[in-house]
């Protein structure tokens, strides 16, 4: 078996060996107490002008989101980089995964910047290109390769990206996710089967809940047992081999909690992400990708009661801009996605004005081979008719 590598997130990096890989900056990173972060980030990207270009995950903080040029989900952001071919730097507030999109999708020159390395996913980490490909060389055993398609979910590494461009597979998102299995199950005849990386709620929810597949065609893939922890006759029958892997977010939403709301709050909306359980999306009224989330609670008639299942600082911004609905938080507990939340004032500071004084910290930089075969696998999802393609 391939040796494994280290998820995003090891710890005792640095000079520090207590510490997290990337939380020690190389230069003087400003104390969150400093009361002069807001005038510096303002003073340093005023002195940047239209050579840097901020964006904004819709799950990063307030005090980070006041200073993006545009939001979105992964997939807008990265494309909004790449129609911006005149900055030469693209700070990226979001994780690892969407800085290396950008970096795939932008110019070669244009350089992207992750304010804190240490701000990774931990979906995206539960895939690793070893384990995938000993999973596949397991998929070739059982004789079954040949006719297994790999997609892959936006959030994942450009090395597993890369992997799907490779192996005849795409990328897709949570709002094109159907049309790309469509179009993997009609890729090698009545036989196909997709692999589907690295968020297991998106696989099945897509699979059951829009094409038509039974729980029973689909199987989970363990990548730390053998077979993935299935028997040879289920991997035969399976449709799906869904990724062990889920969103520490959004995977936290239950459905009992939903059942609770629904007594207490009458008339009450439930919207929740598909990275949600299937349990959670059984139960809810309506189930799409955060862009989709926004527009419905924009759209809500005043008055109107919602239950939201997703990262909380988009929420709370929600429950923000529409006072007159009366929205509440799908958790019991705060539910911040840790990752997200390490891109803080003082790290878009410290990247700002280290940009300032002529030094390029944190750049993501993808290998060109690397690259090349996840810009064939994005590529194809571009090529997918209809939907728009929103993360
Ligand atoms: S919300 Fe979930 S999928 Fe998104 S970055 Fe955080 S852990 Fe990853």
């Amino acid at each position: 078996m391939t040796t494994v590598d280290l998820p995003l997130l090891p710890l005792g990096r640095g000079k520090d060996l207590d510490s997290e890989r990337g939380v020690e900056c190389p230069g003087d990173l400003p104390p969150a107490s400093d009361p002069d972060l807001v005038a510096r980030a303002t003073a340093a990207k005023a002195a940047l002008g239209e050579r840097v270009f901020v964006l904004g995950h819709h799950y990063q903080r307030d005090e980070v989101i006041q200073f993006a040029d545009v939001t979105g989900d992964s997939f807008k952001l990265a494309r909004d980089a790449a129609a911006r071919p005149e900055a030469e730097f693209i700070v990226f507030c979001g994780v690892h995964f969407m800085a290396e999109s950008a970096d795939i999708l932008t110019a070669p020159e244009q350089k992207v910047i992750l304010p804190d390395l240490a701000a990774g996913c931990s979906m995206a980490d539960m895939a690793r290109l070893a384990q995938v490909e000993d999973t596949w060389a397991a998929l070739e055993e059982a004789g079954i390769a040949d006719v297994v398609v790999p997609i892959t979910y936006m959030n994942s590494s450009a090395d597993i990206k890369a992997f799907c461009g490779k192996h005849d597979g795409a990328v897709c998102t949570s709002s094109n996710a159907d049309v790309a299995l469509e179009w993997a199950f009609a890729q090698k005849g009545e036989g196909t089967k997709v692999l589907f990386l690295p968020d297991q709620h998106l696989g099945r929810n897509t699979a059951v809940l829009k094409m038509g597949f039974s729980l029973e065609d689909c199987i989970v893939w363990d990548p730390r047992l053998p077979g993935g922890g299935n028997t040879p006759e289920q991997i035969q029958a399976a449709r799906m081999i869904l990724w062990k892997g889920h969103c520490s977010v959004h995977g936290r939403f239950s459905p009992d909690v939903i059942d609770e709301l629904r007594a207490k709050i009458p008339d009450l909306n439930v919207i929740v992400h598909p990275e949600c359980q299937y349990e959670v999306v059984t139960k809810a009224d309506l189930v799409g990708s955060t862009e989709f989330i926004i527009k419905q609670i924009e759209a809500a008639p005043a008055g109107t009661s919602w239950a939201i299942g997703t990262e909380l600082n988009l929420v709370k911004r929600l429950a923000e801009a529409r006072p007159d609905l009366n929205i509440v938080f799908l958790d019991r507990n705060v539910c911040y996605c840790s990752t997200m939340n390490r891109i803080d004032l003082p790290h878009l500071v410290w990247a700002l004005e280290s940009l300032v004084n002529g030094e390029v910290p944190n750049v993501i930089e993808v290998d060109p081979d690397t690259e090349h075969w996840a810009n064939i696998a994005l590529q194809r999802m571009l090529d997918l008719p209809g939907k728009t393609h929103k993360d």
